[in-house]
């Protein structure tokens, strides 16, 4: 089975950009989940496209804690993920791909632990790094690699959507040090902290946020502007694959400590 997932976000959603023809559909304690078996090179990946191959799961609907169970169960260990995302920081472009190491979470509502009180003792995930900073060596190395730019941290908020922000609700995330907004990166990343898996994402700021650009905000223009970038993005997620594959069985960090999975 695959040691690497790659769970791919808004315009990373067609499993034939991973050569991935096999289905795996998967029960479990949270409900169905389905991923596909790919290929970059001949590395074996694990592909989920975070909402529906045909893009029908909202970001609020999504069932991150069947999609990190079943790749955790498959006996992945490390995660790509990536995110289309509006630019809060007025130094951000569109197209600019961004590593983020840290995040503030703003959703409600959703399922966001595996910790829920099920077993005892009560478990506490440390979040002092909510982004493998292995793995975000590893992406930053195979942006250089291709000659793709990047910055190399950021902050991620992640909004509970499905609407866009208002600019208000950017200003404040601008005050509280956020440099990136989107709707998915939680409680992605904390899930799999609590799995003990290696996650990071790469960001692609297709817009700027809310009240800092100057179009209103669509969907479709989000999808398109990230088609725009998608080659360059998968370059990356590519050469990242071959780096992290690399990397040997031991992995050098220490995210599998304190897993509650
Ligand atoms: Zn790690």
């Amino acid at each position: 089975m695959p040691d690497i997932a790659i769970i791919g976000g808004t315009g990373v959603l067609d499993p034939s950009l991973f050569a991935a023809s096999k289905r795996v559909v998967e029960i479990t304690p949270y409900g169905p989940a389905i991923f596909f078996l790919g290929y970059v090179d001949e590395i074996q990946v694990a592909f989920l496209p975070r909402h529906g191959v045909l893009h029908g799961i909202p970001p609020h609907k999504v069932n991150y804690r069947a999609n990190v169970w079943t790749l955790w169960r498959a006996g992945v260990r490390q995660i790509l993920a990536t995110a289309a995302v509006g630019g809060i920081d007025p130094g951000l472009g569109q197209g600019d791909l961004v590593v983020v190491d840290q995040c503030i979470d703003f959703t409600r509502g959703r399922p966001s632990t595996f910790a829920d009180g099920m077993s005892s003792p009560v478990r506490h995930v440390d979040f002092t790094h909510p982004y493998c900073n292995r793995l975000r060596g590893l992406i930053l190395q195979a942006c250089a690699n291709t000659g793709a730019g990047a910055v190399s941290r950021g902050c991620y908020v992640c909004a509970e959507g499905p609407r866009f922000e208002s600019p208000a609700e950017i200003e404040m995330f601008r005050k509280l040090g956020g440099s990136v907004v989107g709707m998915t990166g939680m409680p992605e990343a904390a899930l799999a902290k609590e799995a003990g898996l290696c996650y990071a994402t790469l960001c692609t700021v297709t817009n700027a946020a809310a009240g800092l650009g100057h179009a209103r905000l669509s969907h479709e223009e989000v999808v398109r502007r990230m088609e725009g970038s998608r080659g360059r993005v998968l370059e990356v997620i590519r050469e990242t694959v071959r780096l992290a594959s690399r990397d040997g069985q031991a992995l050098s960090c220490s995210c599998r400590e304190g897993a509650v999975l």
